[in-house]
């Protein structure tokens, strides 16, 4: 499958008429990607296309639009090794990760499909003189915004799921990963999808601006950043006729109360704090460990560990642990990072370094900041950092003293000691004795405090793209 480099709107690909950009490859520096963004009117014109094409989309029969989700998945299928090829080299991510990335995507028509109909049948009640009925209505046109770091599987759970109810959209990936982006639409095209249901408009901040600030559309579905979801959560301020779906970052904690198993440990927290090199919003980046010997000991063979992953750049695997940061300049701002914990007096246990001059490859880095006034950020890399507890009531305020709560994670500990986590803790996602990255499918997945507003999952997916109907009915007067 070949690039289109342009925009999707109303069925017609076309050039973007805004600022021009292009993506390279963070690791080979290879050009990807190559074009403009949507110009404000190109935005504007893709919202009316979207609205042009939702009266005849939501009128079209569920099986229609199920058979069309269906070949939908079967274009993802037979274009599996172009899209993960695609997100691995714009991600930086390595192949292996991102064709489980594929595998997620595809998997999610089935989950969308099957939580579509589960929660969203028609029912009905005889009250005697009248039926009761509940049936589900689309909202209508849905913005959906994608982060870079699962450039396939996030919007597709997005775009799906709205799909299915009946909605039409306007995608607006990230600009990091216009390629994925543009395959995937591809493929809805491959799948035979009308003209106007899905319309993609490429481009950063001011597309996503543009798009936000449409008046034209009923909804935001968005995953992202804490700090832009924030500012879409005051922009959408008193607009109570529209929904507003917010899926953001974290600070995230892993809390060792004691170590029954110290390999199992040691790969938990690898598991938690290094996947996809740091890139996932449910990573750790707080290990708050006990003060004393079980936490030295840990911490030694946390360490040693570290300095024996394999991470591209550092060993010849063809399968490393991690790859790529998905940018040169993020791979910067982490190096930065990890400067500004040790300037405020962190002591670097294990240090961040970049392993190939002029790439995004660098090694994990590992920070004590025990007692210190450290800035409540999310290091969107592989950066962890060590905070040592004296006693219980400490370690779970200091996994509290956050404005997030997306993952935390306990290890060790016996089952009344993870009641008592569950209990106390602020997060929406909960594991324990595994790493705080993946999740069920089948359960929700959000979380609480600045990390969203919303809690969707294969199963609630449904809820945010229709909205219940009650209706009173007689057949006589
Ligand atoms: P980002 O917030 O920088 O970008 C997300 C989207 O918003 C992109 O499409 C971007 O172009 C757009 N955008 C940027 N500035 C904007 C503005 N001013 N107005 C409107 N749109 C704007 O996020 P990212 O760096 O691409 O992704 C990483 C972040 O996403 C991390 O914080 C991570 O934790 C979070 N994330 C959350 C989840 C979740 O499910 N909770 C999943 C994956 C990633």
């Amino acid at each position: 499958m070949k690039a289109r480099h342009q925009l999707l709107i109303g069925g017609h690909w076309q050039p973007g008429e805004g600022p021009a950009f292009s993506k390279r490859d963070p690791v080979s520096d290879e050009r990807l990607w190559e074009g403009a963004a949507a110009s404000e009117a190109q935005v504007a014109a893709a919202v009316e296309a979207a609205r042009a094409a939702f009266p005849a989309w939501a009128r079209t029969p569920f099986a229609e639009r199920q058979a069309l989700v269906e070949r939908f998945r079967e274009a993802l299928e037979s274009h599996r090794e172009d899209l993960a090829t695609a997100i691995a080299h714009e991600t930086g991510k390595p192949l292996w990760e991102a064709r489980t990335e594929v595998g997620a995507m595809i998997g999610k028509v089935a989950l969308s499909l099957r939580a579509y109909q589960e929660r969203t049948g028609e029912r009905e009640r005889d009250l005697g003189d009248a039926r009761a009925v509940l049936r589900h209505r689309p909202h209508g046109v849905m913005a959906v915004f994608g982060p870079y770091n699962f450039p396939g599987h996030l919007p597709n759970g997005h775009l799906v799921p709205a799909l299915i109810a009946g909605n039409t959209a306007v995608f607006k990936p990230s600009e990091q990963t216009p390629l994925t982006a543009d395959l995937v639409l591809q493929c809805w095209q491959q799948a035979g999808l009308p003209a106007g249901v899905i319309n993609l408009v490429q481009g950063a901040a001011e597309t996503g601006q543009a798009l936000s600030a449409d008046p034209g559309i009923d909804g935001l579905l968005f995953t992202g950043s804490a700090r832009v979801g924030g500012l879409l959560h005051r922009q959408f301020a008193g607009q109570m006729d529209k929904i507003l779906a917010l899926e953001l970052g974290g600070n995230n904690p892993l809390v060792v109360r004691d170590v029954p198993d110290q390999d199992a440990a040691v790969l938990a927290i690898l598991q938690s704090a290094f996947l996809s090199g740091g890139q996932r919003c449910t990573c750790a980046r707080r290990l708050i460990l006990p003060e004393g010997q079980v936490g030295d000991h840990l911490l030694d063979a946390l360490c040693d560990a570290v300095s024996r992953l394999h991470v591209a750049g550092q060993f010849s695997d063809p399968a490393p642990f991690y790859a790529g940061l998905v940018s040169v300049a993020a791979a910067d701002g982490l190096l930065a990072a990890q400067e500004a914990l040790e300037s405020l007096g962190g002591t670097v246990l294990s240090r961040m370094e970049r392993l190939v001059p002029g790439t995004s490859l660098l090694s994990p880095g590992v920070v004590d900041v025990t007692g210190l006034a450290v800035p409540d950020e999310e290091h969107f890399g592989p950066l962890l950092k060590v905070h040592r507890y004296r006693d219980w009531d400490e370690a779970i305020a200091l996994a509290n003293d956050t404005r997030y709560g997306l993952s935390a994670g306990l290890i060790g500990g016996e089952r009344v000691d993870w009641d008592d986590f569950l209990l106390r803790i602020r997060a929406g996602i909960v594991n324990w004795n595994r790493q705080t990255t993946g999740a069920s499918g089948d359960a929700p997945f959000g979380g609480v405090g600045e990390s969203g507003n919303h809690r969707p999952s294969a199963f609630y997916a449904a809820d945010y793209c229709a909205y219940p109907v009650a209706s009173m009915e007689s057949e006589d007067l």
